[in-house]
């Protein structure tokens, strides 16, 4: 699937084809998957959802010595505020002990720039990037104003280049480009491998003959890249690295938080090591391509299950399965240890959780598998090809609502209204709306806590049984928070507002 050689790589809408509108049972959804005709799928009632610039640049922000450039009216690097101190912190844990944060800038674009074009205003910004930090690697966030007026960022990057050290990587992350927030992972990761790892941009894949040669070599070196856009927190970056460490493997850690200067090597590992299809299926089906560097994607290591395939996939590769065997043995014994005092509490408790599609399949298999919780809807931001091994235990269940949705609060506080959960797992906004219906929250992701691997397996659990032990905030939060929604509303079916609003391709 080559797509180097273009200035701009295909949005996930063309690229993958996935659904972001769907309610019902998982078996319709991976057939309707399957036909393609889920894609179709709209809303004709719906509320905002992400925009792939934020996201982009998120990811982009995290690589040490660099300066991200929003390219666009001031408003558009807004949703950006609320991560300022969190890079720094992250770096820090990671032992960058020179670490100063998110370096960020806007070109500030105004209605006359809208009339008169905004290029010279980008390369002033590029400019003064320079000049002010002299860093790694300048990226530029395009936005939908200069995408719209026709600014060429790749035309003014091939100008200025020449004037300046760091190293200039235009994003075309533009909003309006895509349904899919998730683009924006392909986005950055195209930037990288175009503009960081390859010094020559129309490189051609490999031949087949050349790959082979190349794998087998860097086989015996034992090395992996383990691979983390921003959705791992040091803490789980330490826990699957103790994992890896017992089978033997040595790893590097990319792209987020690492130098740029360090990427070169990522072309050096033995096998690309993917928490997240979602995340990486663009970036490891590249360097395999063109550098011959083979991955793994299936699943994500949350949950005794998953954990189980992630390391067996990787030990596979490598033909040390026994080896692996014996380490999942002892950590599952010892797990199922730490456990048993947990369990009571969690029996038959009625569980929601509302994330990416690859974690909500896997953190919801673990709530019922490990702790015996029982699930009654899952929420995931879209569906693709991707979800079908992590959702696999609930392909036979009519019991459990499958909702996909990228935000969309009016459905899930009707379905909370029908199915009341006692507990819901979940991002960001959606957790608030959860608690305003007296709903106790864990959020599925957070920078410090633990989720990934055995470990975090344990710790979900013991924070499940804290907010489940005193619920009382939850409650009080649900007895006088009032809905803006009217009573008709949770009367209707949850998912009225779904219809085929397009041509099935
Ligand atoms: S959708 Fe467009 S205008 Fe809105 S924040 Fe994103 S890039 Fe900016």
């Amino acid at each position: 699937m080559s797509y180097l050689h273009l200035k701009v790589p295909p949005t996930r809408d063309e690229r993958l084809k996935p659904c972001n509108a769907y309610g019902g049972s998982m078996c319709n959804l991976a057939k309707g998957q399957k036909t393609g005709c889920l894609s179709a799928n709209g809303r004709t009632f719906a509320q905002a959802t992400g925009c792939q610039l934020t996201l982009s640049m998120a990811m982009a922000a995290s690589i040490p010595n660099t300066v991200v450039i929003y390219h666009g009216p001031v408003g558009c690097g807004a949703g950006s505020l609320g991560l300022a101190g969190q890079s720094k912190l992250s770096q820090l844990a990671r032992g960058n002990n020179d670490a100063v944060g998110r370096v960020w800038m806007s070109t500030n674009l105004s209605e006359s720039d809208v009339v008169n074009g905004s290029e010279a205003k980008l390369e002033a910004a590029i400019l003064e990037a320079e000049r002010r930090f002299r860093p790694h690697a300048i990226f530029i966030g395009n936005t939908c104003v200069p995408a719209i007026i026709g600014d060429d960022i790749d035309n003014v990057t091939q100008k200025v280049q020449p004037l300046v050290n760091a190293r200039i990587i235009p994003l075309h992350c533009e909003g309006f480009k895509t349904r899919f927030v998730a683009t924006a992972y392909d986005i950055v990761y195209h930037g990288i491998l175009r503009y960081l790892l390859n010094e020559d941009p129309d490189r051609e894949p490999l031949l087949k003959d050349e790959a082979a040669d190349i794998a087998y070599e860097q086989k015996r070196k034992r090395t992996v890249n383990l691979l983390n856009v921003g959705s791992m927190g040091y803490v789980d970056e330490v826990e699957l690295t103790r994992l890896l460490n017992a089978i033997g493997l040595e790893v590097n850690v990319y792209p987020c938080f690492t130098s740029p200067e360090k990427f070169v090597r990522v072309k050096d590992a033995a096998l690309s090591v993917s928490i997240c299809a979602t995340h990486d299926d663009y970036f490891v089906e590249h360097l395999k391509e063109h550098y011959g560097v083979p991955y793994v994607l299936n699943t994500i290591p949350i949950g005794t299950d998953n954990v189980r395939l992630w390391l067996l996939d990787i030990a596979d590769f490598f033909g040390i399965r026994e080896q692996a065997l014996r380490v999942i043995e002892l950590e599952e014994a010892e797990l199922r240890k730490a456990l048993e005092p947990l369990l009571p509490l969690f029996k038959g408790k009625k569980a929601f959780v509302s994330t990416g599609e690859i974690r909500a399949g896997a953190q919801a298999c673990m709530l019922e598998n490990d702790l015996g919780m029982t699930v009654v809807g899952i929420r995931a931001h879209h569906y693709d090809q991707f979800g079908e091994i992590v959702f696999d235990n609930f392909k036979d269940r009519d019991d459990v609502t499958i909702n996909v949705a990228a935000n969309q609060p009016f459905e899930q506080v009707n379905l909370f209204r029908k199915l009341k959960p006692d507990l819901f797992l979940g991002h960001g906004n959606s957790n608030v709306w959860a608690a305003r219906q007296g709903v106790p929250v864990l959020p599925i992701y957070g920078p410090n806590n633990s989720y990934l691997g055995y470990k975090g397996i344990f710790e979900v659990a013991s924070r499940l049984e804290r907010i489940l032990e005193n619920p009382e905030y939850y409650k009080t939060l649900g007895d006088t928070a009032e809905s803006p929604y009217q009573e008709a509303w949770y009367d209707q079916d949850a998912y009225a507002y779904i219809k085929q609003t397009q041509q099935v391709a």
